[in-house]
């Protein structure tokens, strides 16, 4: 692919097939063996592909690869694979629920050591630098969209002798928003199944590195844990990613728009909102009023998950993974609607008590 193109031609034109003669979009192969390759040690079309494509938007040069795993959490399992039993590891005191859980059990079971360090207390992280072999870093966060020093971590690890590894959530942000590597951060991890798919209709995740030894030892790691992804969520995931930069440009100006709003209106007592990116959190008094609004909504759906181009919202603390966020604590994945309509639907349900 030709160089300085922007990030919005790159989803347009990576990972196409470039002979003549060739289909404009690799097909879905539905494949296990490719004459003596087999899927789950040499990948297949469609696959590569899309890795191709999450490469290029990632980062630019010959080195950077993908590498494309059944979920998002399939990544972190592949990270945690590289280190051997007793690392210790520095983390988020606060990130998605599902990433604690792997953690959590990881240092329960005894297979690693586990520091966690709140995300804004940037003075921590770099003093874990001394000890730790490798950063978890998901900024931002997912639910409560603190950020993490991403460079500050970086300039920590880089300046140790044992020189700690820093890994990146890139979810949230997705390339549009934060390039980790251009930062120095060694990996990135998706969670595509959210905004690269765009969909909510796969799951699917993502390791991106410039480091070819990494590239080569992850995906190592996915033959060995064998967490492939499906033929169809792969292409469904390039599909989506092709309009990533047109969907995150608009749904990020909706988001501005609305959490501006958000922030005045008399029934909300916090915005959580990084300035940036198309998603955001407000809260309410308690539990019982942030329910209400929720069963409220008309247009906007109360359901799990983000990064779909419908608008969605969701009182984490009712999941046990997440009680420990602030109860009146409302997620929201902005969507592609009009924003005109999205605010009228939440005044509507928000004026419903205030
Ligand atoms: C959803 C999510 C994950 C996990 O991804 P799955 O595709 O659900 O396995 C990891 N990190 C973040 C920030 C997420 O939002």
């Amino acid at each position: 692919m030709e160089r300085n193109l922007s990030a919005r031609t790159r989803a347009v034109v990576a990972g196409r097939p470039e002979e003549e003669g060739q289909p404009t979009n690799v097909p879905i192969v539905p494949a296990s063996a490719l004459g003596l390759g087999y899927a789950r040690e040499d990948g297949t079309p469609t696959w590569v592909a899309l890795e191709e494509a999450v490469a290029a938007l990632e980062a630019e040069g010959d080195s950077v690869s993908a590498t494309a795993f059944a979920s998002g959490l399939a990544t972190v399992s592949a990270v945690l694979d590289l280190l051997p039993a007793g690392a210790e590891i520095a983390v988020p005191s606060d990130s998605y629920a599902g990433t604690r859980g792997v953690l959590d059990h990881a240092e329960r079971m005894g297979r690693l050591r586990v520091r966690r360090i709140t995300p804004v207390d940037t003075s921590a992280w770099v003093a874990a630098a001394a000890s730790v072999d490798l950063f978890w870093l998901e900024s931002p966060a997912n639910p409560t969209l603190d950020l993490i020093d991403i460079s500050a971590v970086v300039k920590a690890a880089a300046a140790q002798s044992h020189k700690p590894k820093v890994v990146v959530d890139n979810t949230f942000a997705t390339p549009l928003g934060q390039q980790p590597l251009a930062l120095g951060a060694d990996i990135v991890v998706h969670s595509a199944t959210k905004l690269i798919g765009g969909h909510s209709d796969l799951l699917l995740g993502l390791t991106v590195t410039a480091d070819e030894t990494l590239g080569a030892q992850l995906r190592d790691a996915r033959t060995r844990g064998g967490a492939t992804p499906g033929a169809l969520e792969a292409w469904l995931a390039l599909r989506g990613l092709r309009t990533l930069p047109i969907r995150y440009a608009e749904a990020s100006r909706t988001a501005a728009d609305l959490a501006a709003r958000l922030d005045v209106h008399p029934a909300v007592t916090r915005v959580r909102y990084p300035k940036t990116g198309t998603m955001l959190a407000f809260e309410l008094a308690d539990a019982e009023k942030a329910d209400r609004v929720c069963s409220a909504l008309t247009l906007i759906r109360n359901a799990t998950s983000l990064g779909g181009v419908e608008s969605s919202i969701e009182r984490r603390a009712r999941l046990a993974g997440d009680s420990h966020v602030p109860a009146g604590l409302l997620r929201f994945s902005i969507g592609l609607e009009d924003p005109e309509d999205l605010w009228r639907d939440l005044v509507a349900a928000l004026d419903s008590f205030a």
